[in-house]
């Protein structure tokens, strides 16, 4: 396949056809890029992904507004990989393994870490530390969740006046929603 050059919310493929891999979003059964880049098709995973375009990778650092996704949710803290900068086509030469801590979620007192956000949520956050370890917060209106799937069916939450709800099982879900849930920009991505 010639490499073709693609840009951020243009359609790569289908779920039905692939899976949605690094550099690329599925919603609604489509899979979208999510950063300007080169579309790949993985052939052993069947994953469609969008390589970035530069080979001068980026180092993160405080500040910086990223695209994670959570891999692990727990009391105090959620776990998350950072995949890239948002708005940012570059890969990460740094560590992206991050952390937020409970106190970092929201501006007002929260509990639990792990009723904000879940495995596999695609959130927006910003980079407050790097050294010696990488944490981020999601304090500020723009941040937090992006995209959230259905814990009992792993179809997309549809985010409706009363909350995250699965058009498909009607499971009603809470996550901490960035501002664009649903509607995403993807000069944001
Ligand atoms: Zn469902």
């Amino acid at each position: 396949m010639k490499p073709k050059l693609v840009m951020p919310g243009d359609q790569l493929s289908t779920s039905e056809e692939l899976l949605p891999g690094d550099g690329t979003f599925e919603e609604n059964g489509i899979i979208r890029a999510t950063r300007l880049g080169t579309y790949v098709i993985d052939e052993k995973h069947r994953t469609a992904e969008v390589k970035p375009i530069t080979s001068i990778p980026v180092v993160l650092k405080k500040g910086d507004i990223v695209i994670a996704r959570v891999t692990n949710a727990k009391e105090k803290m959620i776990i998350a990989e950072v995949k890239h900068v948002a708005g940012n086509n570059r890969s990460i030469s740094s560590d992206t393994d991050a952390t937020i801590y409970v106190k970092e979620i929201a501006q007002g007192f929260i509990k639990e870490a792990s009723t904000e956000y879940k495995p596999e949520d695609y959130i927006r956050a910003k980079v407050i530390q790097v050294k010696p370890s990488l944490q981020l917060e999601t304090k500020e209106r723009g941040f937090g969740a992006i995209k959230a799937l259905c814990s009992k069916c792993r179809h997309s939450l549809v985010k409706k006046s009363h909350g995250l709800e699965c058009e498909y099982c009607g499971n009603k879900e809470y996550r901490r929603i960035a501002d664009d849930y649903g509607t995403l920009d993807f000069q944001r991505l």
